[in-house]
């Protein structure tokens, strides 16, 4: 397999992974946006080097197009395909966006303007399939509002800005899909608890100071909220419920322990404790989907009483 059809691959299984879980807790979300199961990408994302291959191999008859369909997804069931280019989405003209030259902003304003569609009504699709003019209507499904991109890195890296998550390609490539699942489970959990807001209204310092001074316990405090909703996450799409365990006691010792440990994080024994401990709460309730007391809590400011919710390793 080429590499092209490598990226491809690994950025639908982050997309897959990521469409299981809006859809399936599309409850503990207030703010939605209507699922269609498409995942973009665009030229512009390819350097200069490999932009030529990567028009070749990809199309872009325009500057948005499909990376991929999601499965099941009503885009799948719509009849859109891989390598069709996006002219138009709803009301959303591909054209009519702007952006930078050599930047993913169109892609990231075509993202977003289609997230702002309304979640449930018809969408009439234009795409443009081998150089002709193709029209599709697909009808959406209301899902938590994130979307999800593989990130191309040697590091590890795992991030939510609030609209996006963004998994490294390292934990794609050295994980178990269900591992995979937590680890996006736990950064849709920021996303949804809308913490980077909330850490830049305490003044948060993200980078290098996020380890110091009154940081530290506003990171923690959002680092086991996350790892906690991550579990009903994971519990509402049917994923097992010790992936999030699992993964821990896979990466913990080697990449969050000793030399790797992170001041602002909480000690990887503490974060598998804590999780057990919510296991045990919620293997008690029968109802689906659960939803935590957690999320009523997403405007309030955080306190950062981390302490009040870790559950010491013993
Ligand atoms: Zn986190």
């Amino acid at each position: 397999m080429g590499e092209f059809e490598a990226i491809r691959q690994a950025d639908m299984k982050v997309a897959t992974i990521g469409w299981r879980l809006v859809t399936a807790n599309a409850a503990l979300c207030d703010r939605l946006e209507p699922g269609t199961g498409l995942q973009l990408h665009t030229l512009e994302q390819f350097d200069t080097a490999s932009r030529g291959a990567a028009r070749a191999h990809f199309g872009f008859a325009t500057p948005v197009a499909v990376e991929g369909v999601v499965a099941g997804s009503p885009a799948d069931h719509a009849g859109i395909k891989a390598d069709d280019s996006l002219v138009r989405v709803g009301s959303v003209e591909i054209a009519a966006l702007a952006g930078k030259p050599m930047t993913t902003d169109r892609l990231v304003a075509a993202q977003l303007a289609i997230a702002a569609l309304p979640a449930d009504e018809p969408m009439v699709i234009e795409v443009i399939r081998a150089g002709a003019a193709q029209r599709f209507t697909l009808q959406p499904i209301p899902v938590c509002r994130s979307r999800f991109e593989l990130r191309i890195a040697p590091d590890w890296s795992a991030s939510a800005d609030g609209t996006m998550v963004q998994i490294g390609s390292r934990f794609v490539e050295e994980y178990a899909d269900d591992q995979l699942a937590a680890v996006i489970a736990h950064e849709l959990s920021h996303n949804i608890l809308r913490h980077r807001v909330r850490l830049e209204e305490r003044g948060a310092n993200f980078g290098i100071l996020s380890g110091f001074g009154a940081n530290v316990k506003y990171f923690r405090q959002t680092e086991l909220q996350a790892d906690l909703l991550s579990v009903y996450l994971l519990t509402n799409a049917d994923y097992p419920q010790r992936a999030a365990i699992d993964f821990w006691r896979k990466f913990g010792p080697s990449k969050a322990g000793g030399i790797f440990r992170i001041r602002s994080h909480p000690a990887w024994r503490d974060r598998i404790a804590t999780l057990e401990a919510e296991l045990a709460k919620i293997a008690m309730l029968s109802v689906r989907p659960v939803i935590p007391a957690l999320v009523d809590e997403r405007d309030r400011p955080l306190d950062g009483n981390w302490n009040a919710i870790i559950i010491r390793h013993r």
